[in-house]
């Protein structure tokens, strides 16, 4: 089948009963859901074998791509109908020559008032729809220090065993044959190795957003026992990005340290 180009694609298999069995409110949010790669299409118990079959992954992550860029000229749309200085107002971020800037992973990173993005780092779209749609859609609610598991912000529940997939275990593939990967969350991406916690072995707190920050805990494989990683959020982070956007970022995080484990040399043959 060829790869849907929007979500009405999806939403046309659906039983459109809207039961709420696969814990979206309506079919049309559980087709956009799919359609960001955030839910998989069998999560809807509705669906014949053969319409399942009718999209695998594969496709589901060419769209996204496809999508990402849609989506980024979308949100540069909307930033410059706003009024940027009360945004950078709400969200605590710095405004001046009409351009609102915050610290991403510890770099500069501004939007003018024409929606035109300059940084130091490279622009990709994983961090950049995060940072628009923080000024767009962001509280601005200040840290509460309680780390949580995404499953336990908002809509995370059903979106988790994806988000497991695409983030945890891609980072943990990474941190598992590429050792320096801490050491480089905390040079390269100014992040903070902070004490253990949830009696993990290592665990670093980086901030892609200041509102944002990500606490990646890793354990180490011990009496025949595998390792395992797990990634926390601050329980305000579904107040200042919604929590398909927070899964952009994790699965963004993930690609990065993977293509960054490639560039020195280690072979990882099943991105996320
Ligand atoms: S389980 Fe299927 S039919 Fe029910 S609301 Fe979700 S998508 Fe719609």
């Amino acid at each position: 089948m060829p790869h849907p180009r929007n979500a009405m694609e999806i939403y046309q298999f659906l039983d459109k009963s809207n039961c709420r069995e696969c814990g979206e409110k309506t079919c049309l949010a559980f087709a956009g859901a799919v359609f960001m790669g955030q839910r998989k299409i069998s999560d809807c118990p509705k669906l014949t074998q053969n319409i399942i079959k009718k999209f695998s992954d594969n496709e589901i992550t060419n769209t996204i791509e496809q999508n990402r860029d849609a989506t980024l000229q979308t949100l540069k749309d909307e930033i410059s109908a706003i009024d940027l200085a009360k945004a950078a107002d709400r969200i605590g971020a710095r405004f001046s020559g009409k351009k609102l800037t915050l610290k991403v992973l510890g770099k500069d990173f501004s939007v003018d008032t024409n929606g035109r993005l300059s940084t130091d780092i490279h622009v990709n779209p994983w961090v950049a729809v995060p940072f628009l749609n923080h000024i767009l859609y962001g509280k601005g609610i200040p840290l509460s220090g309680n780390w949580v598991p995404f499953r336990e912000l908002n809509g995370g529940q059903e979106r988790y065993p994806l988000f497991q997939k695409r983030c945890e275990e891609g980072i943990k593939r990474v941190a598992d044959i590429y050792t320096d990967l801490f050491d480089d969350m905390v040079h390269l991406f100014n992040g903070r190795q902070v004490e253990k916690q949830f009696e993990s072995d290592i665990a670093v707190v980086l901030k892609p957003l200041p509102l944002v920050p990500i606490m990646v805990c890793y354990w180490l494989p011990e009496d025949g026992l595998e390792s395992s990683l797990n990634i926390f959020f601050d329980e305000t982070a579904d107040q200042n990005l919604d929590i398909g956007t927070i899964f952009t970022l994790g699965a963004g995080l993930a690609q990065m340290f993977g293509k960054l484990a490639q560039r020195h040399g280690y072979p990882l043959n099943d991105m996320p």
